[in-house]
């Protein structure tokens, strides 16, 4: 307690988009005028891959893909929202981008506790054997230097106090960045892109599988596929932020 006034003191708390200082020992990461702009993923929403309905109330209710094609996945969550138009300068985005790109790691830890704090009551009635991270390809986790959703599911496992394991689901083939695809195509793209590591089984688990954002959901369900296809008893998705048109 008394370090932490201490550090506070020395180093005080401010907004990770813009550099407002925080009130001292908030929990905070954003400031308020940047926290206003961040949609929190709310009900109404799809019970299934969680795409919050913006406009309007009512109930929860399958959403058109879902509907179309169920995902291998059971639930899938997001702590927040962002318009996929690539908008310059929405905190959120920004700082995910920073995190990613600009090999900013120092990013990450919070935004990986944020996540563990806000999205428990998603999956409140879940009890989980093992946290998977999406997994990079070797080529570009040697590029980037480190795998963002893994830095984000370790510190989820320690906030819920379950393991992760990274070598669990390994990427067989390289594939294109998917973010000029159409969601057609980003499904094919990821198609068979990845495998279970050698030796390892999901057999009877419940697993959860941690990314840093969803956008058509086309590579946390291959994901899914192969863990289910592995025997997984059940595989859950939680990413912090969720791109929604
Ligand atoms: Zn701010
Ligand atoms: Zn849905």
């Amino acid at each position: 307690m008394r370090l932490g006034w201490l550090l506070d003191w020395i180093y005080p708390p401010r907004c990770r988009f813009c550099g407002e200082p925080l009130p001292s020992h908030a929990e905070e990461y954003f400031c308020s005028a940047c926290r206003e702009r961040i949609r929190i993923v709310s009900h109404p929403l799809c019970p299934t891959c969680g795409r919050p309905f913006l406009d309007g109330g009512g109930e929860d209710h399958l959403c058109g893909s879902c509907l179309m094609r169920s995902p291998y996945f059971e639930r899938a969550r997001a702590w927040a929202c962002y318009p996929t138009e690539a908008i310059e300068g929405h905190p959120l985005r920004d700082v995910l981008q920073r995190f990613k790109y600009g090999r900013k790691l120092s990013l990450g830890k919070p935004l990986g506790r944020l996540m563990a704090r806000a999205c428990a009551p998603f999956f409140h009635d879940c009890t989980f054997d093992v946290i998977v991270p999406v997994p990079l390809h070797p080529k570009r986790l040697r590029w980037r230097g480190f795998n963002q959703a893994l830095v984000l599911a370790r510190e989820v496992g320690r906030g819920w106090g379950v393991p992760v394991d990274p070598f669990i689901l390994v990427r067989s083939r390289e594939t294109p960045p998917q973010t000029q695809l159409a969601e057609e195509e980003r499904r094919k793209n990821v198609r068979g892109a990845f495998a279970l590591g050698r030796g390892k089984t999901v057999q009877e688990r419940f697993v959860l599988l941690v990314d840093d954002v969803y956008t058509s959901g086309a590579t946390v369900n291959e994901c899914s596929r192969t863990l289910c296809r592995g025997g997984a008893k059940g595989v859950y998705v939680l990413t912090l932020a969720r791109a929604v048109s």
